[in-house]
Formats: structure tokens, C-alpha cells, sequence
């Protein structure tokens, strides 16, 4: 094979995807088993739905202009501590910043709240495609709001010379060292304020960019040409990072992508569980062979707006659902 197809190819491994497609796709999966069993009966179910659609986000990026932003944060255009310090909810980031300008610098912490509550509206509504749709998609955000360099503007290492670590990360590690996990993380408990909830994830998340980059340039620095070797997929031969500096980075930084794997897969369950905790937990047995038509849907949509105006139970101020 020539050179230039070879680099080609390693371009093509080097789209950012968020988590690689495997890892987006096994967190969804797992998350299932989190689920208490008046839920898990239709998540099962659905199991392999969940699984493919986890990657739908990524695949929208290039049709859904709007899509872009919802995958990550540059926090560092906003300065020191921004995790901390951005405001909170949507509507107090716009007035400070501008929708522009926001959605210039990414926005995956208020996005996952906004689905968090659409998903809890598809549980009131009881409409089994939305319910799974807004799962899938659900778990893609919390999956990529867990990867360090979706927080950075350099989300590649481009401003550093690290072009390529973006992959490593998240898609040559899992696939490396994915036997090697711990699946277990416990059943999915309800958080009482999702959209804080979020920023807390985000600033963990934010705190491991530095080793993410720092050990890579100190690893690159002392391997030399022995970080890169080519391997054979299929017919293809592509430029990788080779074994021994993939296992020199993992334990460099000793189980951290296990780490945010897993804390992905609890926080996807957890959502899950919230928003349907919060409908007040419909009876989901129901939907696993009915399929509401249109003209029902559009009847329930109907009674719940009417609900709503009856008991005055407005949507409060702050929880964003105006984007
Ligand atoms: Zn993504």
C-alpha cells in the first residue's frame, strides 16, 4: 500500500466522534442493567435499538447544523473555573452570553438537561418511539459530556501537537482494553436536580483534561517513533497508535478511561430512572406491544396541556425547556 493511502486512512480514524461508535453503543446497553424492573422489562426489550441509535447523534452532525454544539464544551474560552462558574441553567447563560455565542463554544451540559426533560415528556405522554428515541440519544450526551477533551478547545490536540489523541482516547483504548472493565456500577438511583447534576459530571469530567494531555506529550517525547505502528483491518492497513504506547498511556493514566466509562453508563441509567421517576412512573409493560397512533398521541399531548393549565403546574423558569 502507498503512503499517502495509508495517511488517508489514518485521517479517516481520526474523525471525532465522541466516544467511538463501540464505546457510545456498549454504554446504552449497559445502562439497561441499571434499570429497576418495571423498567427494564421494555428497555430489554428495546436492547438493541438502544444500542444502534446511541450513535445517531454523531450520525446527524452532518445533515443537523444544530447538532454540532450538543456534543461538547470549550470551557476554557470561558476561563479559570468556568465549570463552576457559567450559570447554571439555559435561559441565564443566554442572557449573559448570547445564543450565538454559546452555541459557538458548545453547549452539551444545558442539551442533556433540554433532553432530560423532552424524554420525561414522552414518559407522561406514554409514547413508546419517543421514550426510546430520547433514551438513545440521552445516553450519547451523557457519554460525551464524560470524555475530558470534549471541555477543551483543544479538543484534538491541535494546539499542542498532539494531533490524533482525540481517538486514542476514546476509541483505540476502549477497543484495546474494553475486556478488561468492570461492568458492575450499581443500580441507577434518582438525582433531584438533573441540570446541577450535569455541571458536577462536566467539572469531573474537565479536571482529567490535564493528565489526558500531559502524559500523552511526556509518553510521546520518550517513545519517539515507536508510538505508531500499522495494523491490518479487514483489507485495510492503517496508521495506529501502536500497542505498547496504547498500554504505556492506559497505565499512565491508571484505569481513567474504565473510569469514565463506567461513570457514563451510571449516569445514563440514572437519567433514565429520574425522567421516568419523575412522570410518575408510568406503567411501561404496557407500551412493549402498543403502538399509540398519531390522533392518540395528539389526545394525550392535548390532555396533558390541559392538566397542566388546571393545576397551574407551569414549567419552572429555570429548567430551559425554551430551546
Ligand atoms: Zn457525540
Amino acid at each position: 500500500m502507498k503512503t499517502a493511502q495509508k495517511i488517508s486512512l489514518l485521517g479517516v480514524a481520526w474523525l471525532l466522534f465522541g466516544w467511538g461508535f463501540f464505546a457510545h453503543q456498549k454504554i446504552n446497553r449497559l445502562a439497561v442493567f441499571t434499570l429497576p424492573p418495571e423498567m427494564s422489562v421494555f428497555y430489554k426489550k428495546n436492547i438493541d435499538y438502544l444500542s444502534d441509535a446511541a450513535v445517531n447523534p454523531d450520525r446527524r452532525r452532518y445533515a443537523v447544523p444544530e447538532e454540532v454544539p450538543r456534543h461538547y464544551i470549550d470551557l476554557d474560552v470561558y476561563g479559570d473555573s468556568a465549570a463552576y462558574k457559567l450559570p447554571r441553567y439555559w435561559n441565564e447563560a443566554v442572557a449573559k452570553f448570547g445564543e450565538d455565542s454559546l452555541v459557538k463554544h458548545g453547549i452539551v451540559p444545558w442539551h442533556i438537561n433540554r433532553v432530560y426533560f423532552q424524554l420525561r415528556e414522552a414518559f407522561l405522554l406514554k409514547d413508546p418511539g419517543s421514550i426510546l428515541r430520547l433514551s438513545a440519544d440521552l445516553g450519547h450526551y451523557v457519554g460525551d459530556a464524560h470524555v475530558p477533551l470534549h471541555t477543551t478547545k483543544n479538543y484534538d490536540g491541535q494546539l499542542t501537537d498532539q494531533i490524533g489523541i482525540h481517538a486514542f482516547w476514546e476509541s483505540r483504548l476502549p477497543e484495546l482494553f474494553f475486556n478488561e472493565y468492570d461492568f458492575f456500577v450499581g443500580p441507577a438511583q434518582h438525582i433531584d436536580d438533573v441540570q446541577k447534576e450535569v455541571w458536577r459530571i462536566i467539572a469531573q469530567t474537565n479536571q482529567a483534561l490535564d493528565s489526558v494531555l500531559r502524559f500523552e506529550k511526556k509518553l510521546s517525547q520518550q517513545m519517539g517513533n515507536r508510538k505508531f505502528n500499522f495494523e491490518t483491518k479487514g483489507k485495510q492497513t492503517v496508521k495506529v497508535f501502536s500497542q505498547e504506547y496504547s498500554k504505556k498511556y492506559h497505565e499512565l493514566l491508571s484505569g481513567m478511561v474504565e473510569r469514565q466509562f463506567r461513570a457514563s453508563v451510571k449516569a445514563t441509567g440514572k437519567l433514565w430512572y429520574t425522567a421516568w421517576v419523575d412522570a410518575g412512573q408510568p406503567d411501561l409493560k404496557s407500551l412493549i406491544d402498543y403502538k399509540p397512533t398519531e390522533e392518540e398521541l395528539a389526545r394525550r399531548r392535548e390532555e396533558l396541556k390541559k392538566w397542566r393549565e388546571e393545576r397551574k403546574v407551569g414549567v419552572r423558569e429555570h429548567e430551559g425547556e425554551g430551546r
